[in-house]
């Protein structure tokens, strides 16, 4: 029986290229989605054509409501998840003296309590199973604070909490739980930036470029791996060498 990984926000980017590569690796997908869309259709073709099973599970992650029905959806078809990436995220970056509350809600509300919210209905059924693996998306800024994005770092600075808290709770269960920091991944996330600020990331980075989604989804393919099963409760950035 194939194993079974839900990946949030995977229509697109980080999220769609961690989809692909455990499908490479033979799990059946279950992909979750905002907004129904092309981007959707079109992952789920990608998805199939290596010869597994994909779902699409439609759901706001800050929702709460809508987490539960979607990971009751995919024990309904699966009737497990070995695997689990909380990795939708977004942004609204702008200074303090700028920042509305909304803003800060916003962002709190999808990346850290959509953490959460996913979380809290998947790890019954982990608990259950005496295994699984919880990948958490955070980010480099979690770690350094940027100006900018008060909200956003504060977020991600949370999953990091979230991340070494759960590891503690689930150890003795065998479910593993890690955070992946990503530096400046090619995203629709980044591409918003100007292309001299890009430039001028990418001078500071050691390795002198922005990453791929690639490069994240390949840190995850190990940390869901039998090769990291000694691992839990860690924070890995994936940045180029940006942080050290
Ligand atoms: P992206 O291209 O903007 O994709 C984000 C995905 O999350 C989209 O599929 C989006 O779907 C989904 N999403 C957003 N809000 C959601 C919600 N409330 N419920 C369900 N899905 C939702 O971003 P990305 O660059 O791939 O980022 C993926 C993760 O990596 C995020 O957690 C981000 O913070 C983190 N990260 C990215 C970078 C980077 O440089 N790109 C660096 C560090 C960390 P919709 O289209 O429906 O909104």
């Amino acid at each position: 029986m194939s194993k079974v990984a839900l990946i949030t926000g995977a229509t697109r980017g980080i999220g769609k290229q961690i989809a692909l590569t455990l499908a490479e690796q033979g799990y059946d997908i279950a992909v979750n989605y905002r907004t129904a869309n092309e981007e959707l259709e079109e992952t789920k073709k990608e998805i199939e054509n290596k010869n597994v099973k994909c779902i699409p599970v439609q759901g706001d992650v800050s929702n709460f409501e809508d987490t539960e029905r979607f990971v009751k959806e995919i024990i309904e078809k699966y009737g497990k998840i070995d695997v689990l990436v909380n990795n939708a995220g977004i942004t609204k970056d702008t200074l303090i003296m700028r920042m509305k509350k909304e803003d800060f809600t916003n962002v709190i509300d999808v990346n850290l309590t959509g953490t959460f919210n996913v979380t809290k209905n998947v790890i019954p059924y982990m608990m259950k199973a005496r295994t699984g693996r919880i990948i958490n998306i955070s980010s480099v800024v979690g770690i350094t604070g940027n100006a900018g994005q008060t909200n956003y770092s504060a977020s991600k600075a949370g999953i990091i909490g979230f991340t070494k808290s759960l590891a503690k709770e689930v150890a003795s269960r065998n479910i593993l739980v890690n955070a992946v920091a990503p530096g400046f991944i090619e995203t629709s996330m980044t591409d918003v930036l100007k292309e001299e600020v890009k430039e001028d990331i990418a001078s500071k980075i050691p390795l002198r470029r922005m990453g791929k989604a690639e490069d994240v989804a390949n840190l995850v393919k190990f940390l869901v791996s039998e090769d990291s099963s000694y691992i839990t409760g860690q924070v890995i950035n994936v940045d180029g060498g940006m942080l050290m």
